[in-house]
């Protein structure tokens, strides 16, 4: 694996260079983690390089639960046990039992294989969140005596959270995705769409405020509010796609999410499929909640059904 550079944003404040730009607070020889990459051997090399500089991780905080963003945690839990792991309650379990997600992913049942495999849907090792965060509220909490303040951002998953340095920079997660990952995913991934069309307002109104925003799959980005407008743009092009499908005829959620699949192409993997089937289900959860449509269950199949359409 290649040698992680960590690229200051200002002051004490960084994030590693390559594919997840891993946040970094760097204060008396003690770092301060935001997220912690998707493997431990990423962690390995994130934790020689901070050596080389005569450091150690002291804290993560995990943005969220998905193993792109906690798959280190146990790495650095097992190497430093006095270690302190933030996330969210709603985070939480998701962090410290691997089988989780999948689980959801699968209803809340037994998990198919290549979705336990998966390692930016789960961490593939569990550990131990070690200082829970009150969910859904913008708070500050003290770690290695400064100051680190948490907004939340839901919608990417119910209980994420972003993170402000003290020297003012923001570390956004997931809320938004960078060009590349946007060019690979049509579908992006949220799973509650008024909250993120909330969030993204909320991020917008903070980013005049703060001296840079770093986004995990992307970094620095050169024009954030107008990539934050992309991303609405995209969703309510499919919120209208869903809608117009409806309109034509009641369809499942099997079915939506074929069409999708096969209009956007798609690769035929779990992976791609519950990965585009369950920002699906927020579609249609969002304009059921908005009395758009109305679900039924008609021989076994449920569907949705434009309303008075
Ligand atoms: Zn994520």
């Amino acid at each position: 694996m290649a040698k992680i550079n960590f690229i200051q944003v200002k002051d004490n404040s960084y994030f590693c260079d390559g594919v997840f730009s891993i946040g970094l607070y760097i204060k008396n020889n003690k770092a301060v983690l935001i997220d912690s990459g998707i493997s431990k051997d990423l962690a390995k090399e994130i934790d020689k390089s901070l050596a080389q500089i005569n450091t150690h991780v002291a804290a993560i905080i995990n943005t969220h639960c998905h193993g792109d963003h906690c798959g280190g945690n146990a790495f650095f839990q097992q190497k430093y046990p006095q270690i302190n792991i933030f996330s969210t309650e709603t985070e939480r379990a998701f962090i410290e039992d691997p089988l989780m997600a999948p689980t959801c992913f699968c209803g809340g049942a037994q998990s198919f294989e290549a979705l336990k495999t998966c390692k930016p849907l789960a961490p593939q090792q569990p550990s131990k969140v070690t200082d829970i965060i009150a969910p859904y509220q913008d708070q500050k909490i003290t770690i290695c005596e400064e100051t680190f303040e948490i907004i939340t951002l839901p919608g990417h998953t119910r209980g994420m959270i972003a993170i402000k340095t003290p020297d003012n920079v923001l570390y956004c997660g997931d809320a938004i995705f960078g060009e590349e990952t946007c060019n690979k995913h049509p579908i992006l991934y949220y799973t509650f769409i008024a909250d993120t069309l909330n969030s993204f307002k909320k991020l917008k109104s903070l980013i005049p405020f703060v001296d840079a925003a770093i986004i995990y799959h992307g970094g620095r980005v050169p024009n954030l509010p107008l990539l934050i407008d992309n991303h609405a743009k995209r969703i309510y092009e499919i919120k209208a796609a869903v809608l117009a499908m409806l309109h034509e005829r009641p369809h499942s959620l099997e079915e939506i999410t074929a069409r999708i699949m096969q209009a956007n192409q798609i690769p035929d993997n779990l992976v791609s499929y519950v990965l585009t089937k369950t920002p699906m289900q927020a579609y249609l959860a969002e304009l059921e909640q908005e009395q758009l449509v109305e679900v039924k269950v008609a021989e076994g199949i449920a569907k949705a059904y434009v309303k008075n359409g």
